[in-house]
């Protein structure tokens, strides 16, 4: 028994809606069936004067304490950044360090790099001496000549020079060149990132020169996606995620805590104008940890207790007279990393309405 506090069996979870105690692998059925969150949603359409939007339903847990998860709805419209700055205030956050979505091979940060390239074939955004003023916002809506782009890949132009590489279908090259917005890109490129799987370039049922094509339009289709595609916070949900995805976040990239997110279902909603833009459904039940010198619920942990000797859960009394530096215990799965006491958790953060950040 050397370490025996900080595993804990994976806990049941309250439904916010009738209250009861569910197992965590039966409350995605029960929020299906929950007769109390039937007649809350059947009574926020009756009240609601808005048109209905798209809403996901997004569970999250502690990818390596899955103790910890919460089943969540917002709305699909919603930014990448909402979600953030929500799993942020109520799980996460100590001391403002970097985060990240990692969606379908994608990540998506809250420091993204600049995008640095061309519209409209004028300007070259960020390049030093041009007027801050000629910068344009780049939108998903915004027309982009990809022929121009194409020409510009560094890597195509040398190709191109040397007469190197295989020779691309002219088809396909007319398709890839192709002006068009951002999104059509973005999902063209995708697609057809799809359609070439990795395993394809190395497996012996691809002849080598085909393999060569394979990899030579993978390269290039991935360098537009990095000239074009948004990778930072402020991309809708719905643009990047359907239902049935898997996708991940980190937060701190130094000790790193790691969430695992699925998109469980959509729906129709209907928002409250004064309501938060995510609706916590369920979520688990805070996990026991007993005081490891004594046997009494602890209220403290080792700080960054999981990698010291001294790991492990204590009372405030044991914690004093062992003199461990300690921080509390929090229904969270960042208790005791870095500096976090779970002071900016949903129950103590009213000031939290999602729209914070914008104004003041
Ligand atoms: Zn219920
Ligand atoms: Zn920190
Ligand atoms: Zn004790």
């Amino acid at each position: 028994m050397a370490r025996p506090v900080i595993k804990v069996p994976v806990s049941g979870g309250i439904c916010n809606f009738c209250q009861s105690t569910i197992d965590k692998g039966q409350m995605t059925r029960h929020l299906k069936s929950c007769k109390e969150r039937k007649r809350a949603i059947e009574k926020e359409a009756a009240t609601s004067s808005e048109p209905g939007v798209k809403m996901f339903h997004i569970l999250v847990e502690g990818q390596y304490s899955p103790q910890y998860w919460m089943h969540l709805e917002l709305p699909a419209s919603e930014e990448l950044d909402t979600l953030d700055a929500f799993l942020r205030a109520i799980w996460l956050e100590c001391c403002g360090h970097l985060s990240a979505f990692r969606i379908g091979g994608t990540s998506y940060d809250s420091e993204p790099e600049e995008l640095m390239f061309v519209v409209e074939g004028e300007e070259e955004v960020g390049e030093e001496g041009e007027d801050d003023e000629e910068q344009q916002e780049l939108t998903g809506e915004t027309i982009v000549d990809f022929g121009k782009l194409v020409d510009e890949d560094p890597v195509f132009q040398f190709k191109r020079e040397h007469a190197l590489g295989p020779q691309f279908p002219a088809e396909w090259l007319a398709e890839v060149r192709k002006p068009r917005s951002i999104d059509e890109f973005v999902a063209f490129a995708k697609d057809a990132l799809k359609a070439i799987p990795k395993g394809a370039l190395y497996s012996n049922k691809v002849p080598p020169e085909e393999a060569h094509l394979l990899y030579e339009q993978r390269s290039l289709l991935e360098w537009l996606l990095l000239q074009v595609e948004d990778r930072s916070l402020y991309v809708p949900l719905q643009r990047v995620l359907k239902v049935g995805q898997r996708f991940s976040h980190e937060y701190d990239f130094g000790s790193t805590t790691y969430l695992s997110l699925k998109v469980m279902a959509e729906r129709e909603g209907h928002i409250q104008e004064e309501d938060d833009p995510v609706t916590i459904l369920a979520r688990n039940v805070p996990p026991i940890y007993l005081c490891r010198v004594c046997g009494k619920p602890a209220t403290e942990v080792a700080s960054n207790g999981y990698y010291d000797e001294e790991d492990g859960a204590y009372c405030k009394e044991c914690a004093r007279e062992k003199h461990i530096d300690t921080l509390p215990v929090v229904n969270s799965p960042r208790m005791g990393v870095c500096g976090y006491t779970g002071d900016a958790e949903w129950e103590g953060a009213e000031e939290w309405d999602g729209e914070e950040e914008d104004e003041d």
